[in-house]
């Protein structure tokens, strides 16, 4: 799914250049990383790509926020942002015992806010935290 090729020709139809780093950052995020901050894509490319500097991981996040191609979440359990590779309007459940932040379909969550006239909502963002359902070890 996720193969240098597909991610390759994702950036160049977001309209990003496909440089060696980018593809390798946005196919982290897509593939193997949860939910990662800056912090953590740096611990991945420290391993993968010694050379890319702190500035540059920042810099390559941001090309693809401005790309819509991730997003940037800012959530109360964590004072950092998180990048998404689920663009599309969705919610969370962060389980409390794991801190695994899990992708909430916004159909399986009904908000009805009462607010008084006057108020216009642009987005919802539901954070749902507790236990997850038990994973498979
Ligand atoms: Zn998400």
């Amino acid at each position: 799914m996720h193969d240098v090729k597909s991610i390759s020709e994702k950036l160049e139809a977001a309209g990003v250049n496909p440089t060696a780093h980018r593809i390798a950052i946005y196919q982290y995020v897509m593939s193997e990383a949860d939910h990662p901050t800056a912090d953590e894509v740096k611990r991945w490319t420290d391993e993968n790509f010694p050379k890319l500097s702190l500035a540059t991981v920042y810099n390559t996040l941001k090309t693809l926020v401005g790309a819509k191609l991730l997003k940037e979440l800012k959530l109360p359990h964590i004072g950092k942002v998180l990048y998404d590779c689920n663009v599309s309007d969705h919610h969370h459940f962060l389980d409390e015992d794991t801190g695994q932040l899990i992708d909430i379909d916004p159909e399986l969550v009904e908000v009805r806010p009462k607010l008084k006239k006057g108020f216009v909502v642009n987005a919802v963002h539901v954070l749902l935290r507790g236990k997850g359902p038990t994973r498979k070890k």
